[in-house]
């Protein structure tokens, strides 16, 4: 490592950051291969996926004067869920990189500190942080500057780190000695992450098909859910860790268990828009809005097939602003099934004037009342 690369790697290591690589800039092995991936739809409504895709897959395209891509990686906790059964006492789950700040917030800050110990390095130099500005590709500069390899499960993968990382960049102008060693692949003959995965989103051939991801269809995806994927969410309410949590090289969590990753149904299914803000103000939860977090809780309330969950539901299904989210509401009285969710379906057929509830308030009652 030479001298300024050396610079760089002690202030990222000051900063928090737990991985850092350098690749120098050049087409993507892998370019064909991204561009089939938009042209198939499989980014879906992650529009900013296809937004400037030349930009991605060369920043030199954007701006000629780019050599170099430094890659960090900054740890998160993986904390231990509450030893409860979440049927019994109606708790969803949410991801662990979502516990706290908004990790674009300060991993950013962070990543662009250690870029003004850049440019006190190279005074003039240019530099460009990234965070999350597109989970393909950010992944593909990982892999080149060699800070892990890409896993079945399609995340960065480190031997001492595993996967609960998250990724930065900074495109710089200066010439960087590349990592020398390319990260080897240590999947072998696992699948467990594909095995185990409850929508079957991962592939062979280290594919993911996001449409049916749950981290897709609990966060990025704004209209309903696919009926038929619903019951596979379990009480997933934003995103999803299953791929990680059993991925081998993942340190197993420990320590007590962290409510926060296991919230109430019932208490979030009764916030309304002032009291979503005040408990996600600056944390990542906050992507989805109100509408698309409720939207999940209905969901996961009619997958907990637990009666009490009605006493939830059937006063939602009447006073929720929402249709969105009462659509959902509708489609898990009718899982839950019992007189109180036919009452309440039934009233709903007759009131809501709202066309997606009604179709799914008849969907309901057909199904699972006929
Ligand atoms: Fe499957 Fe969940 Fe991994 Fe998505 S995040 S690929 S749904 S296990
Ligand atoms: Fe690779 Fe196994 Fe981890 Fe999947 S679970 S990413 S196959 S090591």
């Amino acid at each position: 490592m030479n001298s300024l690369n050396h610079r760089i790697d002690e202030a990222a290591r000051r900063h928090g950051f737990v991985l850092v690589g350098f690749s120098r800039l050049r087409e993507l092995p892998r370019e064909a291969f991204y561009r089939e991936w938009l042209a198939n739809g499989r980014a879906g409504e992650m529009d900013y996926l296809a937004r400037e895709p030349e930009r991605r897959f060369d920043p030199r395209r954007l701006d000629p004067r780019l050599r170099s891509v430094i890659s960090l990686g900054y740890p998160y906790e993986s904390p231990r869920v509450p030893d409860v059964d979440w049927r019994i006492e109606l708790r969803g789950r949410i991801a662990s990189y979502a516990l706290g700040e908004d990790y674009h917030r300060y991993v950013l800050r962070k990543a662009r500190a250690v870029a003004a110990a850049l440019g006190e390095a190279r005074p003039g130099s240019l530099a460009r942080v990234y965070i999350d500005t597109g989970p393909v590709l950010e992944r593909e500069w990982a892999r080149e500057a060699g800070i892990g390899w890409f896993g079945k499960n399609t995340n960065i993968l480190n031997r001492e780190r595993g996967s609960y990382v998250f990724l930065a960049e900074i495109f710089t102008d200066l010439e960087l000695d590349a990592t020398a060693e390319p990260y080897g692949d240590y999947c072998g003959t696992c699948r467990r992450c594909l095995d185990l995965c409850p929508t079957q989103a991962l592939a062979d051939g280290y594919l993911m098909e996001p449409r049916l991801c749950i981290s897709y269809l609990t966060i990025e995806l704004r209209g309903p859910i696919p009926v038929e994927l619903r019951p596979k969410l379990g009480n997933w309410i934003f995103g999803c860790d299953i791929c990680q949590e059993v991925c081998p090289w993942n340190p197993a969590p420990n320590g007590p268990g962290n409510d926060q990753l296991a919230p109430s149904l019932p208490e979030l299914m009764k916030l309304d828009e002032e009291g979503f803000r005040r408990r996600f103000r600056g944390s990542a939860v906050k992507r989805t809005k109100r509408r698309g977090l409720l939207r999940n809780v209905a969901v996961a309330l009619g997958n907990s097939g637990n009666p009490e969950a009605v006493a939830t539901l059937a006063p939602a299904l009447e006073s929720e602003p929402e249709p969105l989210v009462r659509a959902h509401v509708a489609w898990s009285l009718g899982r839950l099934g019992g007189v109180t969710a036919r009452r309440a379906l039934e009233k709903a057929r007759i009131r809501d004037d709202d066309p997606s509830v009604r179709r799914e308030t008849d969907d309901a009652l057909a199904t699972n009342f006929a």
